[in-house]
């Protein structure tokens, strides 16, 4: 079993990543944004609770957002792991990750941390608003973002450093490169 969580600021290029290790790695991704934004497509009440979070730049509540992923890694297809893209963002969140792993016998493998500095991942992220039209990709609520990552998800990279599952990886190289980094950090572990 091999169970990887992501690490990296807003626009690091966690997503795209993600994608290509689930392909190569055949485990599958589990985006916690990406699963917000299926149930607001669809019309649930988490997904249209989710989005009013989301349109602010905010965090879904910890409660909510934790129930979630635990049904998600319920599912068959996680048996052999998985890649968390984007879950924990808080300390809660990463303690109740913890918790859930050891009811199936697991634990985090390792926690590759894409590295990108502060003024590329705005450039990146209004670029993506063009392409994508993510409705949570303007500048202001980008801004935010970016403050609650420091604020609330930063930390989280001494918790997993405190536990030797921290390797950081360069994210300011072409995507491929990036990849091969990380795939090497997730071979290896
Ligand atoms: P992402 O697609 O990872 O950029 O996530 C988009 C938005 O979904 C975030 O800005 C948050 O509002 C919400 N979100 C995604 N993952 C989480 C999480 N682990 N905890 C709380 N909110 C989340």
């Amino acid at each position: 079993m091999k169970y990887i969580v992501l690490m990296g600021a807003p626009g690091a290029g966690k997503g795209t990543q993600a994608k290509l290790l689930e392909k190569r790695l055949g485990l599958p991704q589990i985006s916690t944004g990406e699963l917000f934004r299926q149930n607001f497509s669809k019309q649930t009440e988490l997904g249209k609770l989710a989005k009013t979070y989301i349109d602010k730049g905010e965090l879904v509540p910890d409660d909510v957002t934790v129930a979630m992923v635990r049904e998600r890694l319920s599912q068959s297809d996680c048996a052999n792991g998985c890649i968390l893209d984007g879950f924990p963002r808080t300390l809660a969140q990463a303690a109740a990750l913890d918790k859930l792993l050891a009811e199936f016998n697991s634990q985090i493998n390792v926690v590759p941390y894409i590295r990108v500095d502060g003024d590329v991942l705005v450039d990146r992220l209004v670029k993506r608003a063009e392409i994508e039209g993510r409705t949570d990709d303007n500048l202001e609520t980008i801004q935010n973002r970016m403050r609650v990552y420091f604020e609330q998800t930063a930390p989280l990279l001494d918790y997993y450093r405190t536990k030797g599952l921290l390797v950081e990886v360069d994210g300011d190289q072409p995507i491929e490169a990036v990849h091969n980094d990380l795939y090497q950090v997730v071979n290896a572990a």
